[in-house]
């Protein structure tokens, strides 16, 4: 089977043995010096200034939200999120269920993000922006530094989804001023689920983190900032997916961060390029590297993803509700080569040509 998927992610053969392989046990030292090597590795992509800090949860990408949410929020806090689909809108569902107050910035699909959609909220004293830099459902990458300079202006606190652009979209913390970004193992880092990492600004962390209860003791970042001093987890983490982990930071080191990124983007931009004489089409919105949403005008889309499933083994990613008949997504995360693609492509044309 070929894999297009956004997560699990199509994953490098030199992860694959990993899963064959005695996991480690993780109190000691050499564990240790692991975690801490991935950390600052993990800082290093992410452009983040001195003192950052960075927690790695035994949850999916959800948890990292989750646990972004309850331990930098409170009850007293307003927050604006940008929902623009699947994973902005559950944002707005976890600031219900803790329940923080928010506004949110409500997206229909194929609808871009401007900076004037945001002027309507300027000075109304929002505690921090909650957004997706991709929002998957979709394929729409926002503007970070757009949006990180409103949170300046506004002086908000900038909570960053990035699981689904790790890797495959820049992102610099320092630069955009970003308070707290999330990332999930089974995304860009091509790894199995079940890691969520949260990398933390100094400030956030001396003015919320430290100050605020989290009512989740097994998510209460005191407890993992405690620990990871010393590059360890107060409770038994996903040590095989850590595992993975660690092998994927080797390989973007390897390669270096800017030919990773590069590697994605020129994948993304040949698929492109070989689809325009099909008759599908593509949102008007900025398209994150990490996937190309197909637009199936005579909505059958989800009859083109059985039949690529089926007849070609070829795994794509369906889209959920509204979306369903309408679109489906080409996924060019993880382990991804152009070959790959015209396979893909050849079998579209036969499909729907
Ligand atoms: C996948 C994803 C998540 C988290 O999903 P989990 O199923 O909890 O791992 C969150 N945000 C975005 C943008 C995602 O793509």
């Amino acid at each position: 089977m070929d894999y297009f998927t956004l997560g699990p992610a199509a994953m490098y053969p030199r992860t694959l043995h990993i899963a064959s392989e005695q996991i480690p046990y993780f109190r000691t030292p050499e564990f240790s010096a692991q975690m801490l090597a991935a950390k600052a590795s993990l800082l290093n992509i992410l452009g983040a200034a001195a003192h950052s800090e960075l927690l790695f949860l035994t949850a999916s990408g959800t948890g990292a939200m989750e646990a972004v949410i309850t331990n930098c929020l409170t009850q007293q806090d307003r927050v604006l999120i940008i929902n623009g689909g699947t994973f902005g809108k559950r944002f707005c569902e976890l600031c219900a269920y803790h329940q923080i107050s928010f506004d949110s910035i409500d997206l229909s699909f194929g609808q871009a993000l401007t900076d004037e959609m945001l002027l309507p909220y300027a000075q109304k004293g929002y505690a921090a922006l909650l957004v997706n830099h991709h929002e998957t459902s979709t394929g729409q990458l926002y503007d970070l530094q757009m949006l990180g300079d409103f949170c300046q202006r506004e002086r908000m606190y900038f909570f960053v989804d990035a699981i689904s652009s790790f890797l495959t979209d820049s992102l610099d913390m320092e630069r955009t001023k970003i308070d707290a970004v999330m990332i999930g193992s089974q995304k860009g880092l091509a790894a199995g689920p079940g890691i969520a990492v949260v990398a933390l600004s100094h400030r956030v962390c001396e003015e919320r983190v430290q100050n605020i209860h989290c009512p989740c003791m097994y998510l209460d970042f005191k407890l993992h900032m405690h620990d990871m001093q010393r590059g360890q987890t107060p409770f038994t983490p996903a040590i095989r997916v850590l595992s993975e982990i660690f092998d994927m930071l080797e390989y973007v080191q390897e390669i270096g961060l800017e030919q990773k990124l590069a590697q994605t983007r020129h994948v993304a931009e040949h698929f492109r390029e070989h689809i325009k004489k099909l008759p599908v089409d593509l949102p008007h919105h900025p398209l994150s590297n990490a996937q190309t949403p197909l637009v199936f005008p005579k909505n059958n889309a989800q009859s083109v993803f059985e039949q690529l499933k089926s007849q070609y083994g070829i795994m794509l990613t369906p889209c959920a509700g509204d979306l369903t008949d309408k679109v489906v997504r080409v996924g060019h995360i993880g382990n991804q080569t152009t070959q790959k693609n015209m396979r893909l492509v050849a079998a579209l044309s036969e499909l729907i040509q």
